[in-house]
């Protein structure tokens, strides 16, 4: 009972990550894509919700596929799953093939450079790779000239199992979006001219536009952590992520008075504050200033004044008195208000809402993987 006690004194703010939800919306995910194989992206420590946890409950939900952005994250994951296979997104850098080699990696390989890097290190033995084509995002990739050349001389990939020929998605959030089709044909075009592999098209949003779009396996990664695929339809995926800010007091104030930094919120009538334990250094976006809202009891309480490194305040005037004591939570992200309503209240992405929560959150993990 004391350690319990001492344990939420010490821990202040409480994100519960469900995994049992995430299953629930790899599985979901999986009969969009039906019968084509589902992949799991859990790059930036599977969108900031702990690479360990959701990697492995993702694994035991029978996901082979993963993608991390990065070789550290590959080595990491690769320590997590000794069984399954992990791509970086990211790419070959020059002096890193024998990291690859050695953690059993495949490199997305992302231009001509690369691939021949490649090759030179499957002089003695094929390796493994992904070879990433771009149609249209102009961020990573084998640009239409390298394309060109590859199909002009397929014998630059020799010694190279391609196990994935993979692209992306610039605009599959927006469905009616013209470059959606354009990226298809594009990509059906150049495959026809290169050697035969399995391919990869579809992120979360892509796998919402349809069987065109399949390809041989869906690469979701937000989807998997609840945020919606676009905005035009209703989000059919789980909630994974619930974040309870804790009460640390709450103050009486008269109208005419004002709160926090910059003076920036003025009290038009008296009320009452109650200053809750998160702030920008928890994620916690400062644009949420006088925008932000959390719960309590269900009840809406909106955020006053600036959103402070540590702190924010919320007026609770409207909300019963013995439903705001200290030491009691409240909902910043949860039933009430999803992580896209955040994310639309706070001007972004529910990817970047996800991958700011913070260091100092007590984390508390629902279905963990036996
Ligand atoms: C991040 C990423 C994904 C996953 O995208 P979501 O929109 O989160 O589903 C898939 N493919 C690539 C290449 C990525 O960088």
């Amino acid at each position: 009972m004391i350690a319990a006690m001492s344990d939420a004194a010490s821990h202040p703010s409480l994100l519960t990550v469900d995994l049992d939800a995430i299953a629930a919306n790899y599985r979901l995910l999986s009969e969009r894509l039906s019968p084509v194989p589902c992949a799991a992206v859990v790059k930036a420590g599977g969108y900031g919700l702990g690479l360990g946890p959701v990697a492995r409950r993702l694994f035991q939900e029978g996901a082979n596929d993963f993608f991390v952005a990065t070789l550290d994250e590959g080595v990491a994951l690769r320590e997590i799953l000794p069984q399954a296979e992990v791509h970086v997104l990211n790419g070959l850098l020059p002096g890193t093939e024998e990291i690859f080699n050695r953690h059993n990696l495949v490199p997305v390989l992302n231009d001509l450079g690369q691939i021949e890097r490649w090759r030179r290190a499957a002089a003695e033995r094929p390796l493994s790779a992904a070879i990433h084509l771009d149609t249209g995002m102009n961020r990573l990739g084998l640009g239409p000239d390298e394309q060109q050349r590859l199909a002009a001389a397929p014998d630059l990939l020799d010694g190279i199992h391609v196990r994935l020929w993979l692209s992306h998605f610039a605009c599959a959030d927006t469905p009616s979006h013209p470059l959606n089709a354009a990226q298809i044909a594009d990509f059906r075009a150049v495959l026809a001219r290169l050697p035969k592999a399995p391919v990869s098209l579809a992120n979360s949003s892509g796998i919402f536009l349809g069987p065109e779009a399949h390809f041989d396996l869906g690469r979701p990664g937000v989807s998997l952590y609840g945020g919606a695929p676009n905005t035009e339809s209703p989000n059919p995926l789980k909630q994974v992520v619930h974040l309870q800010g804790r009460i640390l007091q709450v103050r009486q104030i008269d109208r005419g008075r004002t709160v926090g930094y910059g003076a920036g919120h003025l009290m038009t009538r008296s009320g009452r504050l109650a200053t809750i334990s998160l702030g920008y250094a928890d994620g916690y976006l400062r644009y949420l200033s006088s925008r932000g809202r959390v719960f309590i009891g269900g009840r809406e309480a909106p955020v006053v004044g600036r959103v402070s490194m540590d702190l924010i305040s919320v007026d609770v005037t409207d909300v019963p008195e013995d439903d705001v004591l200290p030491g009691g939570l409240v909902e910043v992200i949860g039933p009430h208000q999803t992580i896209d309503d955040v994310a639309a209240a706070a001007g972004t992405i529910p990817y970047e809402i996800l991958t700011s929560l913070g260091a100092r959150y007590h984390r508390r993990y629902i279905g963990l993987a036996e």
